[in-house]
């Protein structure tokens, strides 16, 4: 894996108020510019959240230099901010809670929460935030203080110096750069198994892959080994699954999928992938993520690590990918509406006759109705006004799916 890792200018500093409401300041200090770093990624390694790189650029603007322009070695100032007060624009989504909602960030994850006796459904959730309501904040925050953590990572009091230090969470490797890091994987570790049904266990990936592709020659299999996590994928992992929550776990028997069996139970990382299930596949570094169907797990590779051309940023690209891969998961008995409803598929949904209807939003996605399916509901949350300008009926119908999920009348 690369090397090339952001190195975190210090702890975060987390401050009380005396009413104790959970009010946080963070910042303070310099950030040291190292290869492969972006403003997001910065924002995110120190304030725990990519939405405040633009208070970043602000307090470094007397640089006079274009603001995306970051050289190596050079000295940021992280300016000092109140994190509840949730930034201008690009924050999560983009928006601040409705009326009556809260937004909180804590080292559990960034949630509106809402009063238990708000009589309206709770509003749509929006990217990278939970939305919940005080008894469900508390029930989080509960386990939170009361998850054990893991000796192995006390050592860690002392700042890695350079680079980034792996530890072992329950049996998977993670790559991380401080204490705060190492904590917060492994609650997302928990939050993952406790909330979405769903354990990290690369060992799973790794044997769906071997089986799936056994006509491929063993020399090239026995290229594809396990490898560890990097802590900014398991964030990512943390956002993507907040869009398909009420899918997932306990929330499930709530929704339209009720009954019906969870498509993701556990997640994998592997260096390499391999390139088709034939005698001519090759270990290959060109997969980002795949979905093992007939073992309920999601895998993502190295590749990934620095990757960020379709959405243009490294973290959201995680993300994306992760939510590629997740509505293979989930969306899978969705296909055959999706097709129906799309005229540019023909009913194979593999090829297309229907030269003036809308097309997949992104050229991969014209490889199947599988992958038009999983890319257009990658865009919906990633990217919502581009699919909605360039797909308006894949968007209508993807909102419609979605707002279906969690619509507890309809699956009554
Ligand atoms: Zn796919």
């Amino acid at each position: 894996m690369s090397k090339q890792h952001v190195v975190s200018a210090q702890a975060p500093e987390v401050c009380l108020d005396a009413d104790d409401s959970m009010k946080k300041e963070l910042g303070g200090g310099t950030f040291t510019v190292q290869p492969g770093n972006t403003l997001w990624g910065i924002s995110q390694a120190t304030y725990g959240n990519g939405a405040w790189w633009e208070e970043i650029q602000r307090a470094n603007a007397a640089r006079g230099r274009d603001a995306d322009e970051l050289l190596i070695g050079e000295r940021l100032t992280l300016p000092v901010i109140d994190v509840d007060a949730p930034p201008a624009k690009h924050a999560a989504g983009g928006q601040t809670p409705a009326t009556g909602g809260e937004r909180r960030v804590t080292d559990f994850g960034t949630f509106d929460v809402y009063p238990d006796t708000l009589s309206d459904s709770l509003p749509q959730r929006v990217d990278g935030v939970q939305v919940v309501t005080e008894s469900t904040f508390a029930e989080r925050e509960r386990a939170a203080k009361d998850m054990e953590f893991n000796p192995e990572i006390e050592w860690m009091d002392e700042d890695p110096v350079d680079g980034c230090v792996v530890i072992t969470i329950a049996g998977e490797q993670v790559a991380v750069h401080n204490k705060a890091e190492a904590q917060h994987a492994q609650w997302i570790l928990h939050d993952l198994r406790v909330t979405y049904g769903v354990t990290v266990d690369s060992e799973v990936g790794l044997k769906a892959l071997r089986k799936d592709y056994e006509d491929a020659f063993m020399e090239e299999l026995l290229k594809v080994q396990k490898t560890e996590w990097e802590y900014k994928e398991l964030v990512a992992l943390e956002r993507a699954f907040v869009h398909f929550a009420p899918l997932l776990g306990a929330n499930r028997e709530l929704s339209a999928q009720a009954g019906e069996d969870q498509g993701v139970t556990t997640l994998s990382k592997l260096g390499l992938s391999i390139s088709e299930p034939t005698s001519e596949g090759r270990a290959s570094n060109t997969t980002l993520g795949e979905f093992f169907g007939a073992a309920d797990n999601v895998t993502f590779f190295e590749s990934g690590e620095e990757y960020s051309r379709q959405l243009g940023d490294n973290m959201r690209q995680l993300e994306g990918t992760a939510v590629h891969e997740l509505a293979h998961a989930l969306l899978e008995n969705e296909v055959p509406a999706f097709v129906e409803a799309m005229p540019y598929w023909n009913r194979d949904s593999e090829s297309s006759t229907a030269p003036d209807a809308e097309a997949p939003p992104t050229r991969y996605g014209r490889t199947n109705a599988h992958e038009d399916l999983s890319e257009s509901v990658m865009l919906f949350f990633m990217d919502p006004n581009t699919l909605r300008t360039r797909c308006p009926e894949r968007f209508a119908w993807i909102d419609a799916l979605v707002m279906s999920w969690s619509d507890r009348e309809c699956a009554q």
